[in-house]
């Protein structure tokens, strides 16, 4: 019963898209195997993409914390 609604949206945002930055990054770093699916890490560049939007979505995370901000 310690986490709060604001402070997981607040973990949410932040670590999510850090995974895309992330990602991004390693991607370039293989140069075209990066982009191949039959890489690890095209596979996590796929799988990655959508945790910014199941689980509500980043856009929906920031209306969280803007509403406890105007409190
Ligand atoms: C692989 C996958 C698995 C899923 N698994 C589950 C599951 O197990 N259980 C479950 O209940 N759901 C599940 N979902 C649904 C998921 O939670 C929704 O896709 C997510 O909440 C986004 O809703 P939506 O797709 O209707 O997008 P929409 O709500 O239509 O949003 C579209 C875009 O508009 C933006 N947007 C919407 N409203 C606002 C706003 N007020 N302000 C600013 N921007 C806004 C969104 O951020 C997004 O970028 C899953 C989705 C995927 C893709």
């Amino acid at each position: 019963h310690q986490l709060d609604e604001v402070t997981a949206a607040m973990a949410k945002w932040w670590t999510t898209e850090l995974h895309q930055r992330v990602i991004q990054r390693a991607l370039q770093l293989h140069g075209g195997y990066g982009f191949m699916r039959e890489y690890a890490v095209a596979r996590d560049y796929m799988d990655s993409r959508v945790a910014t939007i199941f689980g509500g979505t980043t856009e929906i995370m920031k209306e969280i914390i803007g509403r406890r901000l105007t409190k």
